[in-house]
């Protein structure tokens, strides 16, 4: 447990030491923090920031190593920089383009093909993460929390190092010290010319130019919102999946997004490993690749290939041994228990680094808050993991919290799992004449009354939207009987979530039909 928890009434002690110049370490000053956050992004900003507004004494230090292609950001962490913002940004340029196309259903006069501007938007899409950058740091100037620009590594328990950009020296030394790194993409790095010719969602966001014909490798959140939007913005996007889509998710539902993807113009390369790339003499760049079923090798030639093919913590390079901090062999993310102390009892790890964290901002940021005020003594509050919603912002959003149907049914067995199922159509569709098949919802509830609420899964339109609200109710133990007296707000796509009345188990037809 941590120190702090363990002696409510200790008064963090702080301890710090400037060295500039190198090796040579001459003293340069002192500091006096509470809290030293290594990193800062979404949970170590959150944590710096809350501790600061309870009056201690914080410093908060980051570092953007450039990615293999040379791209590099600002303050603010992945989420701000090369994830959620950029990513939702260019997901609704993309949903502007079928807009666009809906439009003349709707009497607008517009020029089809309406040609689009990749220059254009990444500029928007860039200036506007900059002014985060910039907000970011006006924030922690406000809160008086001490920023610094260096990379951090372990000395000690208690010490940290830091090295600036031109390889200046910091030692800094605090009581307490949070550890919220993140993580960045993996290469395949046993698929020759990866780091090469590949790019990384890193990379795609501050792109000034199109990428063009683009092969995106993986199959999970990241590969298809990225395939998702690069589609919709006109561009030839194929999906490289050597498995399933959307792993850990319910696999109806993953279906029903890629098959929507597919509908609308995405190629999938389905069960095919990517071999090696190379670049042609006319500059584009030849894919080879394994099709596992039919066991032979395929080419083709792209402009961009993009790894999409998980993420890795941001530990190799804290030195963690040094303050004995403890790793998971196998993921080398930080391990934690539920006050997201690691080994050490006076450092804590939170977000993408902590082993068996969702790798989500509001998740980052929830448990970054409330570690700071339990270290503030304002609270013994733990952040609690279950039912964490979340949307996968493909061009069809999906969006869901709790269990899946196979975890639903695992857990309780299939005798005691009730499944509430509609395919609907959107309102905005119909004038639209937008095909409307993988519009779907299902609510996974327990079968015994009042049938507590385990789990919901809605795919169409603003999924995010609608599912963030029923994430309260299932937080709550909703059951499906009051879910069901919840009166609909019409006409929606939420409200057919309150109106799911044929369970998978009757064998009826799931359509919805009339208003
Ligand atoms: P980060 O935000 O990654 O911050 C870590 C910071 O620490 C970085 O600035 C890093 O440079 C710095 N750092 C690392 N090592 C050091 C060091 N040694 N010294 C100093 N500084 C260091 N989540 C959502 O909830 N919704 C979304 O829509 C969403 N979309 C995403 C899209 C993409 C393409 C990606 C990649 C991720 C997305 N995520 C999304 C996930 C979300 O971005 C992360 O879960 C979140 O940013 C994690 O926050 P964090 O504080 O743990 O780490
Ligand atoms: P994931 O680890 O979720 O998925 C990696 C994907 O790459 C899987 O489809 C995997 O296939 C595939 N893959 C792995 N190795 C290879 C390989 N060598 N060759 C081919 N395919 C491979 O990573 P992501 O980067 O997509 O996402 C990381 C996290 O970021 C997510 O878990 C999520 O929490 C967060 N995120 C959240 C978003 C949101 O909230 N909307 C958006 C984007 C990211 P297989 O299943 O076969 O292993």
């Amino acid at each position: 447990m941590a120190a702090a928890l363990r002696s409510p009434g200790a008064r963090f002690r702080w301890r710090a030491r400037a060295l500039w110049g190198g090796a040579r370490g001459a003293a340069a000053g002192q500091q006096d923090y509470d809290l030293l956050v290594i990193g800062g992004g979404s949970g170590g900003l959150a944590c710096a920031k809350e501790a600061a507004q309870l009056g201690k004494k914080v410093a908060v230090v980051d570092y953007v190593e450039p990615s293999p292609r040379g791209t590099t950001w600002g303050l603010g962490g992945t989420c701000v920089n090369v994830g959620c913002i950029p990513k939702k940004l260019m997901h609704q340029a993309a949903l502007l383009g079928t807009m666009i196309r809906d439009a003349p259903h709707y009497g607008w006069e517009l020029a089809q093909p309406t040609p689009h501007s990749w220059r254009k938007m990444a500029e928007a899409v860039q200036n506007h993460v900059k002014s985060l950058n910039w907000g970011h740091r006006v924030q922690l100037q406000d809160r008086k929390v001490k920023y610094f620009n260096i990379k951090a590594s372990f000395v000690n328990k208690h010490t940290v190092r830091g090295v600036t950009k031109d390889g200046k020296e910091t030692l800094l030394s605090a009581e307490h010290i949070v550890i919220a790194t993140g993580g960045r993409p993996r290469y395949p790095m046993h698929v020759e010319g990866a780091l090469e010719y590949g790019i990384t969602s890193d990379d795609i966001f501050w792109l000034k130019e199109s990428p063009g014909k683009t092969l995106v490798v993986g199959a999970s959140y990241v590969a298809l919102e990225c395939a998702g939007f690069l589609t919709g913005l006109g561009l030839d996007t194929t999906i490289m999946m050597r498995s399933i889509p959307l792993r850990g998710f319910d696999q109806q539902m993953s279906s029903l997004v890629t098959e929507h993807m597919a509908a609308h113009g995405t190629r999938f390369l389905r069960g095919c490993i990517p071999l090696r790339v190379g670049r042609l003499p006319d500059g584009q760049l030849q894919v080879t690749w394994e099709d596992l079923t039919a066991s032979k090798e395929n080419t083709g030639t792209f402009d961009t290939v993009l790894w999409a093919v998980g993420r890795a913590p941001e530990t190799g390079s804290l030195a963690l041994e040094k303050a004995g901090v403890s790793t998971d062999p196998h993921s080398q993310k930080v391990l934690v228990d539920a006050q997201e102390a690691t080994s050490v009892p006076h450092i804590f790890a939170i977000g993408d680094v902590a082993e068996g964290r969702p790798e989500l901002t509001p998740t980052a940021v929830m448990a970054g808050k409330l570690l700071a005020q339990r270290l503030c003594h304002q609270s013994s509050d733990l952040m609690d993991y279950d039912n964490v919603p979340t949307t996968v912002f493909t061009p069809l959003e999906y969006g869901c919290v709790g269990l899946s149907e196979e975890a639903a049914v695992a857990r309780h067995g299939q005798e005691h799992v009730e499944v509430y199922h509609a395919y609907y159509k959107p309102l905005e569709f119909t004038v639209a004449e937008r095909d409307a098949s993988q519009c779907y919802i299902k609510m996974v509830c327990l079968r015994e009354p009042p049938q507590l609420v385990l789990g919901l899964h809605f795919l169409g339109p603003n999924a995010g939207e609608v599912t963030q609200g029923f994430a309260l109710g299932i937080k709550c133990g909703t059951s499906y009987q009051q879910v069901m007296r919840t009166v609909g707000i019409h006409p929606t796509c939420a409200e057919e979530v309150a109106k799911l009345r044929i369970s998978k188990r009757s064998g009826l037809d799931p359509t919805v039909t009339g208003c």
